[in-house]
């Protein structure tokens, strides 16, 4: 790995010949990592670049409690097995652990602290022309561009955001819940993040904490004896949309508790149905037991900041110590692609994976997607995928063959 001054090796200026044009793949997260190294094992020389200064950068900055959702198992990336001590529930420090390993064992070629500001077709059309700080221009054959779904912290456009006068932070800036102990905390969203951050601040001590729910999400057992849910959403994810929802509905009444009496009713749209939306499960990590234990209160969502007050939809005021807004990311791939006509009108790439929007040879796109079989399954799946049609177009430059 090099630093952004690069090695003569890495990230040279553009390559007059296009035969040796590199592979540029943007981000050094498991998406970017693991396309990297399939590259690489089809003798393609693949370029990491990194806005940071070291791999895994989400993940060295998600919350401490932070485990995986997905089994150690279907979790790994391409080429190198988690480790067996790491358990079947990966930690976040674990993470970044593993992530470190890959890029070394692999020997792949990673330059950090470049960020790549917008990527353009070379005037002659033979390749990609990347625009990156310190006003480097680097020319690629192909691209992968893996800078993450969660690049960006959205907060919604709240009325009185600006004058609020409690504490205000989004989830990505929460590490744990010491600095919130004795005091009265609403969490915004529910979704995995939300969820699992108010069960950390009951745990931690926090006086009250209550979580604002806009719509009651799918919750679903992380492992129902001995039996993954991500194993099942594997198995199911191809079947009828209507078909998943029934079952999981069925499943849900068996396994789960009604929590309607707390604010949380069971869903009234399926939970494929809501999948293919972008809303994925909620996986019970703590939430169910604190909510029927009152410990977590569940209250409407949020409509507006009034000064030290929070205005919720049902008109209820509170006035809490501090807001932690678990309400998403945005993928902010605007700025980078925007102008190729390769993003849909939410922002995403209209192809992913191997496929290369219509107009873009060598323009891939990975990670993209909030898959109910897992994330980094699908990134480690598409790796392989991209770099094969990489390797059919042909035209980047080859490793020496020792
Ligand atoms: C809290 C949380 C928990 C999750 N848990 C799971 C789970 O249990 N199982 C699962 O399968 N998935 C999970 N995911 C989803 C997903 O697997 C991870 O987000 C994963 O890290 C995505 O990998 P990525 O490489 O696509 O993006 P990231 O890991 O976000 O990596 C993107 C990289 O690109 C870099 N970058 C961004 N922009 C630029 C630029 N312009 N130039 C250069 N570099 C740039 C960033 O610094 C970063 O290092 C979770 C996500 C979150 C947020």
């Amino acid at each position: 790995m090099t630093d952004s001054s690069g090695s003569p090796t890495s990230a040279q200026p553009t390559a007059p010949n296009p035969a040796d044009r590199p592979v540029y793949v943007i981000g050094g997260g498991p998406g970017g990592l693991s396309a990297a190294y399939a590259l690489r094992a089809r003798g393609i020389r693949a370029v990491v670049l990194e806005r940071s200064d070291r791999v895994g950068d989400s993940w060295r900055r998600h919350y401490d409690r932070l485990r995986l959702h997905t089994t150690r198992r279907q979790s790994a990336l391409p080429g190198l097995p988690m480790p067996r001590r790491f358990g079947r529930w990966v930690t976040r420090a674990d993470v970044v652990r593993y992530l470190e390993k890959y890029a070394e064992h692999h020997r792949l070629e990673i330059v950090t602290g470049v960020e790549v500001t917008r990527v353009e077709r070379t005037p002659d059309g033979t390749g990609w022309l990347l625009h990156a700080t310190g006003g480097r221009e680097l020319t690629g054959a192909a691209v992968v561009v893996a800078t993450g779904y969660n690049h960006t912290p959205r907060v919604p456009d709240w009325a009185g955001r600006s004058t609020f006068t409690g504490e205000f932070l989004h989830a990505c800036e929460y590490r744990e819940p010491k600095p919130f102990a004795g005091r009265d905390v609403l969490v915004v969203g529910i979704g995995n993040t939300g969820a699992e951050i108010a069960v950390d601040l009951v745990e931690g001590g926090a006086s009250r904490v209550r979580l604002a729910v806009r719509t009651p999400p799918h919750i679903v057992r992380r492992s129902t004896a001995g039996w993954p849910a991500q194993y099942s959403a594997i198995l199911v994810r191809r079947l009828p949309v209507g078909l998943v929802d029934r079952l999981s509905r069925i499943q849900s009444r068996v396994a789960l508790p009604d929590l309607s009496a707390q604010g949380l009713p069971r869903p009234a749209s399926g939970l494929y149905t809501r999948v293919l939306e972008g809303a994925i499960p909620v996986q019970d990590v703590g939430l169910i037991d604190a909510v029927r234990k009152g410990t977590v209160e569940i209250v409407a969502a949020v409509e507006r900041l009034e000064g030290s007050e929070v205005v919720l939809a049902d008109g209820e005021r509170l006035a809490p110590d501090a807001v932690i807004a678990a309400t998403g990311y945005v993928r902010a791939l605007e700025p980078l692609v925007g102008g190729l006509g390769v993003l849909d009108g939410r922002g995403r790439p209209v192809a992913h994976g191997p496929r290369t929007p219509a107009g873009a040879p060598g323009l891939h796109f990975t990670g993209y997607t909030n898959p109910i079989s897992g994330n980094l399954r699908e990134l480690a799946l598409d790796a392989e995928r991209i770099a094969k049609a990489i390797a059919r177009a042909g035209g980047a430059s080859r490793l020496p063959t020792t």
